[in-house]
């Protein structure tokens, strides 16, 4: 997919007042510091359309990017960051359940994890509850780089194998990306491009 634009539309914290247009929409969430600003505007081919992380666990909005005037891009707040207060951490569970058990347009969620780690407990849980709520979702794994090439595949294996495991009897799709040498970009677009198609 070519982005001939990627433009900001809003940010808000009430999922009744997200854009009110009928238009596909992908959510991106994962714990702060997964590279999820930097995989955003890699895909974009933006510098700064999210934001990086100076300060992880701040951006605890719903972002709505439109993209090609067609599909919205959801920049959903980082979560599991260790000193964000509970009060915060409520509100931020209040709306983000809120935005996936209400937005219709919601098409697919795009649940990020650092390839180097193995499948953490809030993770885990996220996608258990995503899968209870009858959420789509796939796994983008992040800062593929950061591995060799040899076990970049051995590792996703090994986390996806950790799902079957546990309460999951099939796998989700899942990607495999850097945002620093742009692996997986083609792959995520591509995937978005052929739902959008159907
Ligand atoms: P966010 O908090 O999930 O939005 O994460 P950021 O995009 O701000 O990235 C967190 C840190 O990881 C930053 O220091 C990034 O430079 C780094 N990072 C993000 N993506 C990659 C990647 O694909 N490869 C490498 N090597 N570093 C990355």
């Amino acid at each position: 997919m070519k982005i001939s634009s990627a433009e900001f539309v809003m940010s808000n914290s009430n999922v009744a007042k997200c854009p009110n247009e009928p238009l596909p929409e992908y959510a991106f969430i994962g714990r702060s510091n997964v590279g999820k600003s930097s995989l955003i505007n890699m895909l974009m081919e933006r510098k700064s359309l999210a934001k990086t992380s100076g300060r992880p666990g701040k951006t605890q909005l719903i972002n709505h990017f439109k993209v090609n005037g067609n599909w919205f891009l959801v920049d959903l707040p980082g979560y599991g960051y260790a000193r964000v207060s509970k009060k915060d951490k409520k509100t931020f569970q209040k709306y983000i359940t809120e935005y996936f058990e209400k937005r219709k347009q919601l098409v697919c969620a795009f649940v990020l994890v650092d390839i180097r780690h193995d499948p953490q407990p809030v993770d885990l849980e996220f996608m258990e509850w995503l899968g209870i709520h009858q959420v789509p979702f796939t796994i983008i794994f992040t800062k593929a780089d950061k591995l060799k090439p040899a076990v970049i595949e051995k590792k996703a294996d090994t986390y996806l194998q950790k799902l079957l495991d546990g309460a999951w009897e099939e796998t989700p799709p899942h990607f495999i990306t850097s945002s620093t040498d742009r692996t997986g970009r083609e792959d995520v677009l591509g995937y978005i491009q052929n739902i959008n198609q159907d």
